[in-house]
């Protein structure tokens, strides 16, 4: 049941770690199943698919962007998104930036971390990410809000090595904290999977899906 793994889930979560509640490919009952238990922070990794329930669900959802996003949809998300977890280029935080002044907003945004060891994830490696800091051009972007970091663990069951990716993430997050104060506050990382492990390496915000929606149908 859907309340019950979100109750679940709350239970375990320590003071001050927040749940975003993956809904991508299932449809809006099974999020107002979700919304009925109070939950509010929901993650879409589609834009389309966004649009579309951000028009059919209730307005006081925070509706979280966390798939690869293109330059050219940002628009559409622009004027209602709350969280856009996955920022990989500079191109793209440009386009935000953009539209964030177009729409009178600073778009709240995270700098999506690659520490993976596959070749397949989106984001800045450790290095793009500490040029990118120091340059500190991000800091004339009245469009977008820095708010922190999100990364991906690579896609194994070896506790160890995640552990070791997120830890890498966290270290580098405190970097970033210094580079940009207060506005630095979000540590996005933790699935399903490994958000136990996530939360051992100073996570605040887990996307958790399948374990809330059961396994999603493509
Ligand atoms: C799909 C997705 C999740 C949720 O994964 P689950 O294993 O279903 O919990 C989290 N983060 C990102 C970036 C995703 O694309």
């Amino acid at each position: 049941m859907i309340a019950d793994a979100i109750r679940r889930i709350e239970s375990e979560l320590p003071e001050g770690v927040s749940l975003c509640a993956v809904s991508k490919y299932h449809p809006a009952e099974m999020i107002m199943q979700a919304y009925g238990c109070g939950q509010r922070i929901f993650g879409e990794s589609h834009v389309q698919e966004l649009m579309k329930k951000y028009e059919a669900l209730p307005k006081d959802i925070k509706w979280h962007f966390i798939g690869h996003l293109q330059t050219n949809k940002v628009r559409y998300i622009a004027p209602f998104v709350d969280l856009i977890h996955s920022v990989d280029s500079t191109r793209l935080l440009s386009e935000i930036n953009r539209q964030g002044i177009k729409h009178g907003r600073r778009i709240p945004c995270l700098l999506q971390l690659h520490v993976a060891r596959e070749e397949t994830k989106f984001g800045f490696t450790v290095d793009e990410l500490r040029e990118f800091m120091l340059d500190g051009q991000w800091r004339d972007m009245s469009g977008v809000d820095l708010q922190g970091i999100m990364c991906m663990a690579t896609n194994t069951d070896d506790a160890d090595r995640i552990l070791e990716d997120f830890h890498k993430a966290n270290e580098f997050y405190r970097f970033c904290e210094e580079c940009a104060g207060t506005h630095f506050k979000i540590r996005s990382w933790g699935m399903s999977g490994d958000y136990h492990l996530a939360i051992r390496e100073g996570s605040n915000l887990v996307r958790i899906g399948t374990m809330i929606f059961g396994e999603r149908i493509y």
